[in-house]
């Protein structure tokens, strides 16, 4: 195993382990609950809202370590950021676990995220890994068509 997959399972395991993100917010303005039956995967989201920005992000739920650290990871990511850059950040990770990604410099904005590269290898963890970035998708949609 290489030095950098080595810091990347550091990322995840830190993650999964009683994460900071994982608690409820005080008030939170949208919320959205995601499952995976295929490893028993369940995570809510909450997210707060400051006009346009994701002004704060929890999760709470259960899980394996690769669903609960990426919702994790994905919260640092996407609090402080708009919608707009949430949903292209959103759609680079997908791509990059679905091998679709073109330009390598891309999955630059995915910061920490991109620990989770390797999950493409792994077909049987990739729901596991997509999980909290579907339900965040599924939330911004909801959200968009409520307005
Ligand atoms: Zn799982």
């Amino acid at each position: 195993m290489g030095d950098l997959e080595e810091l990347y399972n550091d990322i995840i395991m830190e993650h999964s382990m009683n994460s900071y993100n994982k608690k409820h917010l005080d008030s939170c303005d949208f919320s959205q609950m995601g499952h995976n039956p295929n490893c028993g995967d369940e995570i809510k989201l909450e997210v707060k809202l400051n006009g346009d920005i994701i002004e704060d992000m929890a999760f709470s739920g259960h899980g394996c370590a690769i669903s609960q650290s990426s919702t994790s990871v994905m919260i640092d990511i996407l609090k402080g950021k708009t919608i707009k850059e949430a949903k292209d950040i959103i759609k680079t990770f997908i791509e990059m676990i679905k091998r679709e990604v073109k330009d390598e410099k891309e999955l630059e904005k995915l910061e920490e995220a991109i620990a989770f590269k390797n999950i493409s290898n792994m077909p049987a963890r990739v729901k596991c890994a997509l999980l909290a970035w579907h339900t965040m998708e599924d939330l911004l949609n909801e959200k968009e068509s409520s307005k």
